[in-house]
């Protein structure tokens, strides 16, 4: 079967790529979709389950610093776009080794922006449909006070070892479009929230100790604020900048939905505790401030006009819905089987 796009999308056995993966596949039969993933703790072929024998799903299992392999995959699929996902993504891990992030989020980036020029250039042009797209986080931006938001002209001031490498990558991606002519577009996006989701981040975390009535980690007082986005969400807007964004362009995508790190426990809490028949407050009583993440950020918040005026793109999922299938799956993933 000729397929009308071949998409290579690293780190489709995570959290977000996963559900990208299933978004693809799903909206768009005639793209095939080359999940291309290492593994790593965070990648989960059971976030996948089901998909294997889709007739326009493949996965390979390799590293993206890689390069012979990377190489490879682009001759055998005929790749024609990326959307680069594959990252280390967790800022403590980052804090206690650096250096696979490193490897993985600008060395890997590297390489698959080489196999894009390598594979696509002919005569210094690209065609019309080749196009790399770059996921990113809104933390390259640094952090906020109390005011103010993050937009595509805010200057890059990252200030963990995970998003000095995102910034990194993203430098690397602009830089490929400017010195190579890249087809690139990229999009920074705020905290994503949603089934599959690794537990080490805040909200598996949470629901995972709940369960466990084990006590419930919150950083220094809890007063740090971050921006929830629906996963289900952030796959939209990925699909829709994947599509119409402009080229050499960069979208900032977020939930316009702030929310203290304590006053979200909390809201988890409740949610929670009514979902497993618990009296009100029993989590409530588990929290337990710990000492606080070494330079750890204030705020992060996000302003996406753009993304909302030019391609008509808006978060579409209510927070306390979303949150609420989110509970519910947790729980069930770390209540004991009987
Ligand atoms: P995740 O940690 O859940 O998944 C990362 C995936 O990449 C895993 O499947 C892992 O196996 C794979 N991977 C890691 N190193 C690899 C390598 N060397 N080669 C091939 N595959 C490798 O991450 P996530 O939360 O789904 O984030 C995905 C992307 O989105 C990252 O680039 C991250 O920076 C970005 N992002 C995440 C958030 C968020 O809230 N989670 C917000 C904005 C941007």
């Amino acid at each position: 079967m000729a397929f009308e796009r071949n998409i290579l999308l690293t780190g489709g056995a995570g959290f977000i790529g996963s559900h990208l993966v299933r978004y693809l596949i799903s909206r768009y039969p005639n793209y095939r979709i080359v999940n291309y993933d290492k593994l790593t703790y965070a990648g989960n072929l059971e976030n996948l389950k089901g998909l294997e024998e889709a007739p326009n799903y493949v996965f390979v299992h390799a590293d993206v610093c890689d390069a012979p392999t990377v190489d490879d995959v682009f001759s055998t699929y005929g790749i024609d776009a990326v959307i680069h996902l594959a990252a280390e993504s967790h800022v403590d891990r980052s804090i206690a080794n650096p250096l696979a992030f490193i490897d993985t989020n600008i060395r890997g980036t590297a390489v698959l922006l080489n196999a894009a020029v390598a594979h696509w250039r002919v005569a210094g042009h690209y065609a019309d449909h080749h196009r790399f797209h770059h996921v990113s986080t809104d933390e390259v931006f640094g952090a906020l006070g109390d005011t103010g938001l993050f937009n595509e002209e805010t200057a890059y001031d990252p200030r963990s070892p995970y998003s000095a490498s995102k910034a990194s990558s993203d430098h690397l991606v602009r830089s490929y479009g400017h010195t190579y002519g890249l087809p690139f577009t990229l999009s920074n996006c705020s905290n994503n929230y949603g089934t599959h989701q690794y537990p080490e981040k805040l909200i598996p975390v949470i629901i995972k100790n709940i369960v466990a009535g084990d006590p419930l980690p919150v950083y220094g007082r809890g007063e740090n604020i971050r921006d929830w986005l629906s996963v289900t969400d952030h796959v939209e807007a990925i699909d829709a900048i994947f599509h119409q964004g402009v080229l050499g362009e960069t979208y900032c995508v977020g939930g316009d939905n702030e929310w203290k790190n304590i006053d979200l426990v909390r809201l988890l809490c409740k949610l929670a505790d009514v979902e497993l028949g618990h009296p009100t407050g029993r989590s409530q009583s588990l929290i337990s401030f710990v000492t606080d993440r070494p330079g750890h950020d204030h705020r992060y918040a996000i302003d996406a006009s753009k993304i909302k005026n030019e391609l008509g793109w808006k978060p579409r999922t209510p927070f306390h819905e979303g949150l609420l299938e989110t509970v519910r799956f947790f729980i069930a993933q770390f209540s004991p089987k009987r």
